[in-house]
């Protein structure tokens, strides 16, 4: 297929110096730009098939963009599929399912579910691509430990493979396995099906503590997370909040902890349960209320803009004093490590259970998981020194088989082969690779975090 082919798409074909271009390539972390031979603003199924083909035929790379948070490569060389002018969402209020297509972002799907009184399992930043969020796995921060994975409650995906054929998967089909937390490493993914939940409102939101007090907010949090039912999800972060108007005096510019919650059941039942956290230090500020799910699902107050940042992640396999007492010294009043926030996330609950088919999530059984980040492109050698610090310093209580959520992968580590198997462990790598070699023989799906 030539360029003429692909020019006759809906969509546009940009080429580097067309107008358009640049916006077409734009993702949210601004570290991060995309520099393709062709970027093509897929407007429908058959705009994908034909880049897809075009890239095969011509021997080129395809990267994928959705909402553009996880972008390792630049693209340099590929053709790029931006999946934008796809988006959408129609709610079966009946089946209490979704489906979701092209780069919708959470948002646009909490917004269609509360119209019918329902509820996805987004994640933290509601601009992040529901797709690309559900494909590593996907852990939420309000219904996780209540009902698992994202990706336990996709019941389809559609995908065109590197053959440009269109697949619709779903049971036991190798594919769908793969693709619940294989990330984009076989094909493009067009649309999916997902169950949606009775969600109405919940009982949610953080508490702001001083930096003053991180000593007994963290170890409050730790002995108190253990004893939350499953209907509870929560994390804690130790923050460094920029100087912004937009955040009110107490945390303008300020060295903060925040505890988030979310809990599904009664305003006094939640109140009861975060009473203990609520005695651990006098809060700055307190949000934790009945809100409606919408609401809710900003409770980390994740930035919305694109901007620079860089991350880290580690899966720990417990909190026992000596982790907090590092955790304290590194992050505590007068820190060596002054990262933008650290977070660690009480995992368990339904995020242990077996899916109901088999799938490609490797982090079930791990307790907790730490996230750092840095943002800003000032002192870049800065913010990755500080994130290797304080990932290096935690190792001692690191998960022994370095298992981790897909998507907290640093675009850094999308680069290391070695991180990639270590994260899914032997078996599952393997098998990931034989799906891989099925689909995707000439690994044309190179620009994620690629199964080699
Ligand atoms: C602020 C922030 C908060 C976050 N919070 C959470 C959280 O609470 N829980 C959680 O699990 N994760 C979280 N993440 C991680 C997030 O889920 C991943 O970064 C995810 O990959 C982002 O998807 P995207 O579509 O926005 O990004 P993109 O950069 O568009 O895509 C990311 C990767 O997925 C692939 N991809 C995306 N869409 C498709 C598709 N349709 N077909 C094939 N491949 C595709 C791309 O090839 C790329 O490799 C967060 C990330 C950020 C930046």
């Amino acid at each position: 297929m030539g360029m003429t082919q692909l020019q006759q798409l809906t969509g546009p074909v940009l080429r580097p110096g067309d107008p358009g271009y640049d916006a077409e390539c734009r993702t949210q972390n601004l570290l991060t730009p995309l520099r393709p031979a062709i970027a093509v603003g897929a407007a429908d199924v058959a705009d994908v098939q034909a880049a897809v083909r075009y890239a095969a035929e011509n021997k080129l790379p395809v990267a994928v963009r959705g909402g553009g948070h996880m972008q390792p490569y630049a693209a340099e060389g590929a053709v790029l599929v931006t999946l934008d002018r796809m988006a959408g969402v129609t709610v079966d209020a009946g089946r209490r399912t979704a489906r979701v297509t092209g780069g919708a972002r959470w948002q646009e799907v909490i917004d269609a579910a509360a119209k019918e009184g329902l509820a996805p399992m987004a994640g933290s930043s509601v601009t992040v691509g529901a797709i690309g969020y559900v494909l590593g796995g996907g852990q939420g921060p309000i219904l996780a430990r209540s009902y698992g994975y994202a990706s336990d409650h996709v019941t389809s995906f559609d995908i065109v493979t590197a053959d440009g054929v269109l697949r619709t998967v779903s049971g036991d089909d190798e594919l769908f396995a793969a693709l619940r937390g294989g990330k984009g490493n076989f094909g493009v993914v067009t649309a999916m099906e997902i169950e949606l939940f009775p969600v109405t409102t919940v009982f949610a939101g953080s508490i702001y503590f001083p930096g003053s007090a991180t000593a007994e907010v963290l170890r409050t949090w730790r002995d108190w997370a253990a004893t939350l039912p499953v209907q509870a999800t929560t994390s804690v972060a130790v923050q460094r909040l920029p100087p912004v108007e937009e955040l009110p005096p107490p945390l303008r510019g300020a060295h903060v902890l925040s505890v988030r919650f979310a809990h599904l059941g009664t305003a006094e039942a939640g109140e009861a349960l975060l009473a203990p956290m609520r005695a651990a230090a006098p809060a700055l500020i307190d949000t934790v209320a009945e809100v409606p799910y919408k609401v809710a699902a900003t409770l980390h107050n994740d930035p919305v803009d694109a901007m620079p940042y860089l991350d880290r992640s580690l899966g720990l396999s417990g909190l026992p004093g000596a982790a907090l007492d590092k955790l304290i010294e590194l992050t505590g009043p007068g820190t060596p490590i002054p990262l933008t926030s650290v977070e660690i996330r009480a995992l368990g609950g339904a995020m242990d259970r077996p899916p109901a088919t088999t799938d490609s999530v490797p982090s079930r059984g791990l307790p907790f998981q730490l996230f750092a980040f840095a943002v800003g492109a000032d002192d870049l050698d800065g913010g990755h020194r500080r994130l290797e610090r304080l990932m290096t310093a935690m190792l001692p209580w690191s998960d022994p088989k370095r298992r981790r959520m897909p998507n907290f992968l640093s675009t850094e580590e999308a680069l290391d082969p070695q991180a990639l198997s270590e994260v899914y462990g032997r078996e599952l790598y393997e098998r990931l690779r034989a799906v891989k070699r099925r689909y995707d023989p000439d690994t044309m799906f190179r620009m994620n975090h690629t199964i080699r």
